[in-house]
């Protein structure tokens, strides 16, 4: 249950630097002015990010941008832990970005991202909860997309994809529902490098590709709000 992990109270009491190389050794934040403005923020987020593919392989993309993964299940967070341990081992002065916390995503959000601070959000390949009575728990739903409206900047870029063809429809009419995202074009997608990605890197894209199953890509953009 979440009595089993820490949670912040707020974002200011997050404490990145155990993360971070980068910003361990940017000091303990108390740099003033501005010094601590230029410290970096993690600017994407890996919600149920599973056994972490997607982060390995945009911490290459992106080298420069702080990305976090978070995952309930202990063992799975754990696992994607020491994967990111062994590969900065490995490969001296890489994979310094990216990190994991277990957390439940759902309820915690708004304690470790400040209003706007997220570039990119993914939803990859989230569980289906296939019964009616508990599409309640789905990752996406009016509710939380007001919550991921407000952690992600304006511009910001958020990314589903499923095999499950209901849940796809779900996510994009939800998506399309809420006032603060518009759709991305096929067109505009395929300009995006990420999006080829979101099945090639993610464990559980690639146990559908190897099935041969199909996928449903859904990407949305947080458009400003309305003063
Ligand atoms: N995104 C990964 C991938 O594509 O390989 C994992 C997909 S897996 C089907 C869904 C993951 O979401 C699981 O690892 C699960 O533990 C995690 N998850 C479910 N609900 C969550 C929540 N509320 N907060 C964080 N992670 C969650």
């Amino acid at each position: 249950s979440d009595s089993h992990f820490p949670v912040p109270v707020s974002p200011a009491h997050c404490d990145w630097t155990e993360h971070f190389p980068v910003l361990a050794a940017a000091g303990d934040g108390s740099a003033s002015g501005q010094q601590q403005q230029q410290v970096p923020k993690v600017r994407f987020a890996d919600v149920g990010c599973g056994f972490g593919g997607l982060l390995v392989r945009l911490s290459d993309l992106y080298p420069e941008t702080l990305m976090i993964g978070m995952e309930l299940r202990d063992k799975v967070t754990e696992y994607v832990k020491e994967r990111i341990v062994a590969l900065r081992k490995n490969n001296p002065g890489r994979y310094g970005n990216i990190s994991v916390i277990r957390t439940n995503a759902m309820k915690f959000l708004p304690n470790y991202f400040d209003k706007g601070q997220l570039e990119k959000m993914f939803f990859l390949f989230p569980d289906p909860h296939f019964k009616e009575k508990n599409h309640r728990r789905r990752i996406i739903s009016q509710g939380l997309l007001a919550e991921y409206a407000y952690v992600m900047a304006e511009g910001g870029i958020l990314y589903t994809v499923t095999d499950v063809q209901e849940l796809g429809e779900w996510m994009k009419s939800n998506l399309d529902a809420h006032p603060l995202f518009e759709r991305i074009n096929l067109e505009e997608q395929s300009s995006d490098p990420v999006v080829e990605f979101l099945v090639a890197t993610s464990e559980e894209g690639q146990k559908v590709a190897r099935n041969r199953g199909d996928t449903f890509v859904a990407v949305y953009r947080r458009v400003p709000s309305p003063p």
